[in-house]
C-alpha cells in the first residue's frame, strides 16, 4: 500500500491542487495530518476536497481555533484574525466536519498519525529533546507528524541517538522509532517554498519526501482579496 501523507494544507488551495496533480498514480490511499484550514483563503474549497478523500485525518490546531475548540489567545495576531475569518466563512457543513475530526494519535496499517507529537496533538517536535520525548512516549516504531510545517523529522535509535532524516528517500527499519514529517502543503517553513508531502510505502518500508513548485502569487492575490493579513502571503514566497 502505499499512502499520499499531506500535514498543514493551510487552506491553500493552489497547493493541494499541484501536489494532488504532482502525486497522481503514486498512491493507493490519503492520509492527511490536520490543519487543513487557517491562514489560506480558501478553507472551504480545501475542506471539500478533503472530506472526498475519506482519508483517516487527525485534527490540528488551526482546525480546533476555526470551530471554537480552543482559545484564540494562543495564537499571534495574523492567526487570530485568520481563525476568526475562517470560522465565520466556513460551511455548517465543513464547521460540522472538522468539529468531528480526532485527536492523535490514529493507528492506521502498523504505524501511527498525529498532529504535533505522540504525547500531545499540540506539541512541536522541533529538535532532539522533543523526538526523544515522542519516541518514549509513542507506541508505534513509525510516525508521522505535522505542526512544525518542516519536512524531514527523527530517527531516534534504541540507544537514545537521534538523527536528522531527509531531504529525499528515508528507508524504515525495526531497530529506531521514526519520527516523520511530511511537510505542510499550504505554508512550508523550511526555507523552500514549494508544497510539501510524501508517500509512504508499506511494502517496501520507504517514505518518499517530495516538493512541488504552485503557483504562489495566486494564493496571496486571494489572501488579500479576503482581506486576510498581508503577511500570510507575503511568508509564501520565502516558504519561512
Ligand atoms: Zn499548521
Amino acid at each position: 500500500m502505499r499512502y499520499l501523507i499531506l500535514s498543514d494544507i493551510h487552506a491553500n488551495r493552489a497547493a493541494l491542487d499541484a501536489v494532488l496533480a504532482d502525486a497522481s498514480g503514486q498512491y493507493d490511499g490519503i492520509l492527511n495530518l490536520g490543519d487543513v484550514v487557517g491562514y489560506g483563503p480558501d478553507p472551504n474549497y480545501v475542506a471539500d476536497v478533503c472530506r472526498t478523500f475519506s482519508a483517516p485525518t487527525v485534527r490540528g490546531n488551526h482546525d480546533k481555533a476555526a470551530v471554537g475548540l480552543i482559545d484564540l489567545e494562543w495564537f499571534n495576531a495574523a492567526a487570530r484574525a485568520s481563525a476568526e475569518w475562517t470560522s465565520r466563512t466556513l460551511t455548517s457543513e465543513n464547521a460540522a466536519w472538522l468539529a468531528g475530526l480526532p485527536s492523535g494519535p490514529v493507528h492506521i496499517d502498523g504505524f501511527s498519525l498525529v498532529h504535533g507529537s505522540p504525547v500531545d496533538e499540540d506539541e512541536y517536535i522541533t529538535g532532539g529533546p522533543e523526538a526523544r520525548e515522542a519516541a518514549a512516549g509513542s507506541d508505534a516504531n513509525l510516525s508521522f507528524f505535522g505542526h512544525t510545517h518542516v519536512q524531514g523529522g527523527f530517527e531516534v535509535h534504541r540507544t537514545g541517538g537521534v538523527r536528522m532524516v531527509g531531504p529525499g528517500s528515508v528507508v524504515i527499519d525495526e531497530s529506531s522509532t521514526w519520527l516523520i514529517n511530511p511537510g505542510s502543503v499550504g505554508q512550508p517553513r523550511d526555507g523552500d517554498p514549494g508544497a510539501a508531502w510524501a508517500v509512504y510505502d508499506t511494502a517496501h518500508r520507504t517514505v518518499e519526501l517530495h516538493r512541488t513548485p504552485y503557483d504562489v502569487l495566486d494564493t496571496v492575490r486571494r489572501i488579500v482579496d479576503a482581506g486576510l493579513p498581508e503577511i500570510l502571503g507575503l511568508r509564501l514566497y520565502r516558504g519561512l
